[in-house]
């Protein structure tokens, strides 16, 4: 049985900094919906390429939203995705209001930005306005894409400008540990061990039960293996006294071009140890020869020359 209470789990709470997200994020999406809307506009390629740039503009909403919330050190599942959706809405609205200045700029009605931005009801007004006649076509001398069609590209535009962010958001803390004694987010490393999986040898089940040993059961990973576990580890380095183990499974497949592809799942997250657990980690990644090439491996290997250059100079 696994218990929970082993496991390192995000302790919902935020720092003061989340309340300053959203006066950042502002000028952020502002400057993100300007050149998104630009570009849609302005280059003359329509269909694909114009969701391209949809999902362009919604990512980069997504990445700005994710480096926020780790600088902000939100430890929130729910305030992750509130951010996201902040983010999303912000930035779709203030698309919309970019896209009507630019429309009544080409109608040589000129109306300012920040006249427009106020008016959520006169974006309403002229979004049902543009919506009869529509403002592109696809392919040379097609009709405008109108009425219902509009509608639905409108409607996917939303989504994925909302979505991404409020989907994403939530990806910035997922594989991160906080230390809530320093108050900072541990560093992580990858790979202290690469293993074999081996049939009979139950490694969730017993890692589950804070059982280490199993790790030193398992053979050490060749790179001829196409199935792994790699171990990782966290560590805050300000207290240097909290610490975390995960294992994940690479599982190297062929892909349909013929090229190798790593496909990563997780094991085993975010187990809770000591500084002896880490220790013994540690000596089953050095007690352990050959495999593929780990920090760890560069510091036995230092220890082996070093060994080597003793009898040498007896000699
Ligand atoms: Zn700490």
């Amino acid at each position: 049985m696994r218990n929970d209470g082993l496991f390192y789990k995000h302790s919902g709470k935020f720092g003061p900094l989340t309340f300053v997200l959203p006066v950042i994020l502002l000028p952020v999406c502002l400057v993100l919906a300007f050149i998104y809307t630009y570009a849609v506009v302005y280059i003359p390629l329509v269909g694909y390429v114009t969701f391209l740039l949809t999902g362009g503009f919604g990512f980069l909403v997504a990445m700005a939203v994710m480096m926020l919330i780790v600088f902000a050190k939100v430890r929130s599942g729910l305030i992750c995705r509130l951010t996201g959706l902040f983010a999303g809405l912000v930035a779709w609205y203030l698309s919309w209001a970019v896209f009507i200045h630019l429309m009544l700029k080409r109608a040589d009605e000129p109306v300012s930005f920040f006249t427009i931005v106020f008016k959520p009801f006169g974006i309403w007004g002229m979004a049902k306005a543009i919506s009869v006649e529509g403002w592109f076509s696809i392919g040379s001398g097609g009709a405008n894409v109108s009425g219902i069609a509009l509608w639905i590209c409108w409607g996917l535009e939303a989504l994925i400008v909302i979505g991404l962010p409020l989907l994403m958001a939530g990806q910035a803390i997922a594989d991160k540990v906080f230390c809530e004694r320093c108050g900072l987010w541990s560093d992580e490393k990858e790979g202290v061990l690469l293993r074999r999986p081996t049939d009979g040898i139950d490694l969730v089940g017993r890692m589950g039960q804070k059982d280490l040993g199993v790790l030193a059961e398992l053979e050490q990973a060749t790179a001829s293996d196409t199935c792994v576990y790699r171990v990782d580890v966290t560590a805050c380095k300000s207290c240097r006294d909290f610490f975390t183990t995960s294992v994940k499974e690479i599982a190297i497949t062929i892909n349909k071009e013929g090229k190798p592809e790593q496909n990563v799942s997780t094991v085993v997250k975010d187990l809770l140890i000591s500084r002896d657990d880490l220790n013994r980690i540690r000596t089953i990644a050095t007690s352990s020869p050959g495999g593929e090439e780990t920090e760890l491996d560069n510091e036995q290997i230092e220890i082996e020359e070093d060994t080597e250059t003793v009898p040498a100079e007896n000699a």
